[in-house]
């Protein structure tokens, strides 16, 4: 069969994703295919301009990094990238979808050049859904359903790394490991949705204590865990001690007024002695259980630390 050159423009014209010839100059020396608007803007008003005309600077270095990465390598190249249609001068945004766009890029040195460059074909393929479905079963994979909370793999997986942090640059880390008292008896007395309830809002309140990078974590049934980076155990002590009072304080009670909701709360950090993430938990487990043993509603340290979490009363 003949490739006619009528045949050729109307196979370019119709690949189903747009399909850019791009110099390592960065200049745009024709644009194919992506006719579809559902899933493209078209590009077509792009022939003859350079990326640093079009794009924000930074996008810009980005893409013509790409280029030439392609290009030293001399195969295919695949990266993945956002672009709203507002990212790109002179684009038509009355068509094509608004918001903004996930591509793959797959990049293929050319083996003649365009113009006396050095070029490469760039096809760029409208990932959008595929990339929210993966954002998507990340974030379930991540988190607890009842409580939203970071479950404990993805805890035991930030430890982990805090870990190795802590042992190649010394950088501190804390644990507090943190259970419901008596919770089983809110269980008993109000029914499991309320307990589920009870739960969930110890959640929100101690999430509103934490800072950005803190982790807090669903470890288990009514257990929770939050990592503090970069906070030394005295840190933790006083981070452990707003938990508590945050809790005393806002968690709503069961119908009944007189019900009083509580957590323990057990804290460490890293030690220069540990061998590995197994001993911070350990302590910080031994800590909640020295917690509950002495009364419940308290902040334990372990390794014993004599920092004061409120003014001592030096009269007593
Ligand atoms: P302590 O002060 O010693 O921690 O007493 P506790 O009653 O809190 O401890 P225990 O371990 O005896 O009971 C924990 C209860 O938590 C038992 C379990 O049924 C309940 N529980 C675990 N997961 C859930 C959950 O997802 N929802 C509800 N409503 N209850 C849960
Ligand atoms: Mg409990
Ligand atoms: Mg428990």
């Amino acid at each position: 069969m003949f490739f006619t050159l009528e045949l050729l423009q109307e196979l370019v014209t119709n690949l189903p994703d747009p399909v850019f010839l791009l110099t390592e100059t960065g200049r745009y020396a024709a644009v194919f295919g992506g006719a579809d608007p559902r899933f493209y803007h078209d590009g077509s008003s792009l022939v003859g301009c350079r990326l640093h005309d079009v794009l924000p600077l930074e996008k810009a270095d980005w893409f013509l990094e790409q280029i030439n990465i392609s290009l030293g390598e001399q195969r295919l190249h695949t990266v993945e990238y956002g672009l709203t249609g507002l990212d790109v001068d002179g684009l038509d945004n009355e068509q094509g979808p608004s918001g903004e766009i996930w591509f793959e890029g797959r990049i293929q040195p050319l083996s003649a050049p365009i113009d006396g460059e050095r070029a490469v074909v760039w096809v760029a393929r409208n990932i959008t859904e595929r990339y929210a479905m993966e954002a998507e079963l990340r974030r379930l994979s991540e988190t607890d359903a009842l409580t939203g909370a970071y479950n404990r793999r993805k805890l035991l997986n930030e430890l982990d790394e805090r870990f190795r942090e802590f042992q190649r640059y010394k950088k501190p880390a804390s644990l507090i490991i943190l259970d419901v008292d008596h919770f089983k008896s809110i269980n008993d007395r109000f029914g499991h949705l309320v307990g589920d309830e009870v739960l969930l809002n110890i959640s929100q309140v101690c999430n509103r204590q934490l800072r950005e990078v803190d982790m807090f974590a669903r470890f288990g049934g009514e257990e929770f865990a939050v990592l503090l980076p970069n906070t030394d155990v005295p840190g933790a002590k006083l981070t452990a001690e707003r938990l508590r009072q945050a809790v005393e304080r806002e968690v709503v009670r069961p119908s009944e007024a007189d019900w009083h909701i509580s957590i323990s709360l057990g804290a460490s950090g890293f030690l220069p002695t540990d061998k590995g993430l197994e001993d911070v938990l350990k302590r910080a487990d031994e800590a909640l259980y020295k917690a509950k043993r002495t009364g419940r509603n308290r902040v334990v340290v372990e390794p014993f630390f004599m920092g004061a979490t409120k003014t001592p009363n030096l009269d007593a």
